[in-house]
């Protein structure tokens, strides 16, 4: 039932209360879920007088079999009224009716479910994927109809500033998934798809105001239906980006809140420190501590409290109801580390309940691989123990591939940074799961990282194709999309060339490229279709030797293929003895260049081109 209909038919129940939204959230449930204890939310003007006092047996009252009202719980705030209700595992879809003042109370639906848990969707983004991330209001604009929306407080729409709105949306990520999937993209993740009703910087996403709400300037849930079901239609696969630490404050749950309980609360506004140290430092103090978790993020985006068992219900319900209804795939946590994490241990189980094969991964932008392993599943004995599967690896890339192509070599300088960042995976339960990349949304562009220079960015390119866990792209790596966060982060989130109508270059296609352009994008592409059949990287195991004058040399094998890495890191040629890589050699004549298609043979060295790298697979 959609909020119209709603706000009518309460209308008509009740002679005293004005016509009026009322917000029900949930929107629906569905049966057969393991969450099965639901909070169901109703939000309007005064709604809670309209709702009777009832007294409840401890059986609850059945609103159809199987189907319990077990409390009606009322805040401080009249707005608000909550129902919790117990369903069985024999209680049938249909629709339930909660008790509500007037004669016919409010009716609300239990669906079932999707089929094809873990094969249609909620499929889960393993190290076989490719992952692209895609800012929708940078990328393309399919829909010119919603690059503005009435009545929505940002009404901006210029292309010419980086913090406007540019109008790409849903539709226009659609009209590109052949593009993607030719380039041996299998899976999206997009910058947040929820409501940012805010009054500016709205393109990122990251401030929801209505959690039930896609954006509608991106296409609303019409739109993020159909690409998801497209995709899906292509076998590719959906990652969503959530955000549990903060809201909008132009979000109605906090401009008007069910009770005080619900976002941490400062005399003044108090930023967290950004110091993730003290969640695990032994010595913190609990100032510190505090400080690092209740801080409010920006002034912006109010702290949620989550150890509220309602915001914890609120925030879990709508993790399982999105998976639920639009079929996603894969689950990106924003600001991992700045959550209640016994709370997120608890979201994150509800949601491996309800969708066994669902990939979760944290974003833990941090410095040190004891730091970012600490949030996900890791081999210490600590008191707090992390149920995330994985993390954004922003170690490999800070402490591995950025030096490695930026820095001279030295013992433990330049490419020796990758190899003792990669020795450290013994902290993690499953390195395999860490999602690797070398920008986002967030940070200067590799392009730019290593000075627009094509061999380095190549490289780069070999190693993320080729390396340990979930590799991501970022939209327009493949045209050689430069950009650094000075003056500001807006010039990495520009638009994708040939994403609207009227572009003077369409970078989409061959033709449009350049020269230059179209040698990374086909390095690239070459590189990531080989991956789609390659067992040894998607599947298999990884030896690295330890680099000596600045070559790094791995193999990615398993019993029916080896692939063996060489990354030459100095700006000459050099000869490559290869007897001590006897371990992985022996048996093998040649080497196959998985770029050109030239044969290599595997004798006593390989000659490699300065700043170079070959991706050899052996026959
Ligand atoms: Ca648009």
């Amino acid at each position: 039932m959609n909020r119209l209909v709603l706000t009518m038919v309460l209308f008509c129940w009740t002679g005293w209360i004005q016509a009026q939204q009322v917000v029900v959230y949930p929107t629906n449930w569905w049966t057969g879920m393991k969450w099965n204890k639901l909070q169901v939310m109703v939000r309007g003007d005064k709604i809670a007088a309209m709702v009777p006092m009832v007294k409840m047996k401890p059986e609850g009252m059945e609103l159809a079999p199987g189907v319990h009202l077990k409390q009606i719980k009322r805040v401080t705030n009249p707005n608000y009224i909550f129902f919790d209700i117990e369903l069985a595992a024999h209680a049938k879809p249909g629709w339930i009716t909660l008790p509500f003042a007037g004669k016919k109370g409010l009716k609300y639906e239990l669906k079932p479910r999707r089929t094809g848990n873990g094969t249609a969707y909620a499929k889960g983004v393993t190290s076989e994927d490719l992952v692209y991330l895609i800012m929708p209001d940078r990328f393309s604009n399919g829909d010119e109809s919603n690059d503005r929306v009435k009545g929505m407080r940002d009404q901006s729409l210029r292309r010419d500033t980086v913090f406007n709105r540019h109008g790409g949306d849903l539709k226009g990520v659609q009209n590109h998934l052949d593009y993607l999937q030719d380039l041996g993209v299998t899976a999206i993740w997009l910058n947040p798809v929820i409501e940012n009703d805010m009054p500016e910087r709205t393109e990122h996403g990251y401030a929801f105001t209505d959690h039930y709400k896609i954006e509608r300037r991106i296409g609303g849930e019409e739109a993020y239906h159909a690409l998801v079901d497209a995709a899906h239609a292509k076998g590719m696969k959906i990652i969503q980006d959530a955000v549990y630490n903060h809201i909008g404050t132009e979000h109605f749950l906090f401009k008007d809140q069910p009770d005080s309980g619900w976002f941490h609360r400062w005399p003044k506004f108090t930023q967290t420190s950004y110091k993730d140290q003290v969640v695990f430092d032994p010595y913190a103090s609990a100032g510190d501590k505090k400080m690092m978790s209740d801080g409010w993020f920006v002034p912006s985006m109010p702290d949620w409290d989550q150890s509220n068992e309602m915001v914890q219900q609120f925030l879990i319900q709508h993790a399982i109801w999105t998976v639920e209804e639009f079929g996603i795939d894969g689950w990106r946590i924003d600001t991992y580390a700045y959550n209640d994490l016994p709370f997120m241990n608890r979201c994150n189980q509800a949601l491996y309940d309800d969708f066994p094969k669902l990939t979760i991964f944290g974003e833990t932008w941090v410095h040190g691989v004891p730091n970012q392993s600490y949030f996900c599943e890791n081999n210490y004995e600590v008191p707090f123990k992390s149920n995330l599967q994985a993390t954004t690896d922003f170690q490999t890339l800070f402490y591995g591939i950025q030096p490695a192509l930026t820095q001279a070599f030295g013992w433990t300088d330049g490419v020796n940074k990758l190899y003792t960042t990669l020795a450290q995976d013994f902290l993690y339960k499953d390195p395999m799961r860490q999602v690797i990349f070398l920008d986002n949304h967030d940070i200067a562009r590799f392009y730019s990282v290593v000075n627009e220079d094509t061999a380095k960015y190549k490289a780069a390119f070999a190693w993320l194709l080729t390396g340990r866990g979930i590799p991501q792209m970022y939209y327009g790596n493949e045209i050689l999309m430069a950009g650094t966060t000075s003056p500001n982060d807006g010039y990495v989130r520009l638009d994708f060339p040939g994403g609207w109508k009227g572009d003077q270059q369409n970078k989409f296609t061959a033709a449009g490229r350049t020269a230059k352009e179209n040698q990374v994008f086909d390095y690239i592409r070459k590189l990531a279709n080989f991956r789609k059949s390659s067992s040894a990287i998607k599947t298999g195991k990884l030896m690295q030797f330890v680099p000596y004058d600045g070559v790094y040399v791995y193999f990615r094998y398993d019993a029916q293929q080896t692939v063996m890495c060489i990354m030459n890191t100095n700006d000459k040629s050099f000869t490559l003895g290869l007897s001590r890589f006897s371990e992985r050699l022996a048996g093998f004549a040649t080497g196959r260049d998985v770029v050109t298609g030239a044969g290599i043979p595997l004798k006593d060295s390989i000659g490699l081109q300065p700043m170079s790298n070959l991706v050899l697979e052996l026959n």
